[in-house]
């Protein structure tokens, strides 16, 4: 997959200078009972992040963010925080 964008690691606090948080929408399942929910920026849907995630970046659903990359749109950079990183290997451990 050479064209999948890099995942960089960003502490919590230079996540808040991203400019979007990509969401899953609500009406996916979820895996974590303590998830947070929000509206889309862009088409309005109901999406759920993880309470630790950045305050700041504005919602976006994976749909959205999805297609804003297919127009070209995409970020210079993707990032998932340290936070979060841990609490997948945490989860995949379980798993
Ligand atoms: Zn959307």
């Amino acid at each position: 997959m050479a064209d999948r964008p890099k995942i960089e690691v960003a502490s919590d606090d230079e996540a808040e200078e991203a400019d979007f948080l990509v969401c899953v929408r609500a009406s996916e399942p979820s895996v974590f009972d303590d998830d947070l929910y929000d509206f889309c920026c862009k088409c309005s849907e109901k999406v759920r992040h993880r309470p630790h995630a950045p305050i700041v970046p504005k919602r976006i659903c994976m749909v959205c963010a999805m297609a804003a990359m297919a127009e070209g749109e995409e970020p210079a950079e993707h990032c998932i925080t340290e936070t979060s990183l841990d609490e997948a290997r945490r989860y995949l451990k379980r798993s």
